[in-house]
């Protein structure tokens, strides 16, 4: 099935349209329009005469800024291209981006005015199999790094805020790692990390999919048990490395995940009051944690159908995911996964003063003191 059919079959399946269409999809999703890269002359060049000096990689200099306002930076992250097929992150690819996320914490430690892209972390953007770009997005600094035109593979997207660092309290890490099927996350979480509330503190970084989390399945809707390209539920993949290479570069750090369910999703049916339309969990089957009540008290002056897993909620409490898992592992390290429903979400993405609301609930509660 080709990614237009999938997305408008996800679409049609959880009830919800976008607030923002992806114009960009449509007319680039022609089945077999996107051939994979691998053949292009200079690879079969290289393949044929491994001579080492004619491989190294250099950057061209210096590459300009992209400025962007919010809308353009959901079509650039993840509707620019076709969904490409998904292949399995490898050891180099991980490496490299640590080397290069730990190159641009230590930036921001020293100086966090200076958007500048120094060469070199460019060529480790490059063996990572990224391409590091520097954004202004409504006139504020972010480096991003998105997957190499030619080589996207759903390795995910990772952006961060050039700010100076603040003294005290965590960096927050917002993620949406299931875009293309928890409707209408990429717009709340670009909103959310482009235009924070004012008065909160803005969240440090965003990382998100590139592809659909059931694209090797026929039905994207039949959950099949193997989906590497789930970034929540493969501890393998790059987005769980690179989450966990935040939390270590920072002394205090709170990831936040925003997901969404369909209305009539079964295991929510089952598992949630009537008026369910947020779960909030920590991801312990146990108890919550004291970060997730606080997310979840401050949520509930928005909807009376605001739920903590697992005392008011006995579904969708997130206790095999991955990035939970290993921050879990980690000191130091908050983790929260909000569930909002398609109609919640529908209702987010179209008023900017509830938007505003569910955003400062979530940074507030991160600042909290507690863990
Ligand atoms: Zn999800």
């Amino acid at each position: 099935m080709n990614s237009a059919v999938l997305l408008a079959a996800a679409l049609s399946a959880r009830g919800m349209v976008l607030a923002a269409p992806p114009p960009a999809a449509a007319p680039s999703a022609t089945p077999s329009a996107s051939p994979t890269p691998a053949a292009t002359p200079a690879a079969a060049e290289d393949a044929a005469s491994p001579a080492p000096a004619a491989a190294e990689w250099t950057s061209e200099l210096p590459r300009p800024t992209r400025r962007m306002n919010v809308d353009d930076a959901v079509q650039r992250i993840w509707y620019g291209a076709p969904q490409p097929r998904f292949r399995p992150t490898t050891a180099g690819e991980k490496e490299h981006l640590h080397a290069l996320l730990t190159a641009l914490t230590h930036a921001l430690r020293e100086d966090g005015t200076d958007a500048t892209i120094d060469p070199a972390w460019e060529v480790l953007a490059h063996k990572a199999g990224f391409s590091l770009e520097a954004w202004t997005v409504d006139g504020e600094s972010y480096w991003a790094m998105v997957e190499e035109e030619g080589d996207r593979r759903g390795a995910g997207a990772y952006i961060l805020r050039v700010s100076p660092l603040e003294e005290k309290g965590p960096q927050i890490l917002l993620e949406a790692p299931h875009v293309y099927y928890d409707l209408g996350t990429e717009n709340l979480g670009a909103s959310l990390f482009f235009s924070p509330p004012a008065g909160t503190r803005a969240p440090r970084a965003l990382f998100t999919n590139t592809v659909h989390r059931y694209q090797n399945s026929p039905d994207p809707e039949s959950r099949t048990p193997n989906n590497p390209a789930d970034i929540c539920h493969n501890a393998d993949h790059l987005f769980t490395a690179a989450t966990v290479d935040f939390a270590e570069a920072f002394a205090s750090t709170a990831t936040i995940e925003l997901h969404g369910f369909a209305d009539n999703d079964p295991e929510a049916k089952s598992g949630l009051k009537a008026g369910t339309s947020i779960v909030v969990s920590g991801g312990v089957a146990a108890g919550a944690t004291p970060f997730s009540r606080r997310v979840a008290d401050g949520l509930r002056g928005l909807d009376k159908g605001v739920r903590l897993f697992p005392e008011e909620a006995k579904a969708l409490g997130a206790t095999t995911n991955v990035q939970g898992m290993a921050l879990r592992a980690l000191k130091g390290a908050l983790f929260v996964h909000v569930e909002t429903s398609a109609s919640m979400r529908h209702e987010l993405n179209l008023d900017g003063e509830k938007r505003t609301a569910f955003g400062r609930a979530l940074l507030d509660a991160a600042v909290k003191e507690g863990s």
